[in-house]
């Protein structure tokens, strides 16, 4: 799969790449991430976290790159945040992320105290939020965001879908 097309010179972003449009519609982000991350060979997952209406991190998933099985994109952008913010918490951020997270994420996302999530598609498989465990919906979950999920849902299917079969 070619970046170029989407306007992306250098798919290797780093955090620094957050300022260069904090206007950007932060879903629009996230695809652009999930695409990056596809572009590297990796499963296509981007996420990118806002505060006051500004994009403050951004990341697509980095596993194999970084022989890493917690490199998902919520945690690359979770650690990215917090350290652009200073803080252990992110309190007054939300997420937007192309898929559903997974259990290891719906946890990270609960203790950084993250306000609302945005995600694209369902992930019966894998997901943790409206699949699955069901992480914020737990007594032993003691900070629940808002969640919205369903947005832009076809587009980030036929992302992943188009991903698989690639490599089938
Ligand atoms: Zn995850």
């Amino acid at each position: 799969m070619n970046n170029a097309d989407h306007g992306r010179t250098d798919p290797g972003l780093d955090k620094d790449d957050s300022a260069a449009d904090p206007k950007a519609d932060p879903m629009s982000v996230a695809f652009a991430e999930a695409r990056a991350a596809a572009a590297r060979g990796e499963v296509p997952v981007g996420a990118a976290i806002v505060r006051d209406g500004r994009v403050v991190a951004r990341a697509g998933n980095r596993p194999r790159e970084l022989r890493d099985p917690s490199a998902h994109a919520e945690m690359l952008a979770i650690r990215r945040a917090c350290e652009a913010l200073d803080d252990e918490r992110l309190s007054g951020c939300d997420l937007y992320v192309t898929l559903e997270p997974c259990t290891m994420c719906a946890g990270a996302i609960s203790f950084a105290r993250i306000r609302r999530v945005y995600y694209a598609a369902h992930d019966p498989k894998g997901g943790a939020v409206d699949n699955g465990v069901r992480f914020f919906d737990q007594p032993t979950c003691h900070h629940a965001p808002e969640v919205y999920g369903g947005i832009r849902e076809s587009e980030a299917a036929e992302l992943l879908k188009a991903f698989f079969e690639e490599r089938r």
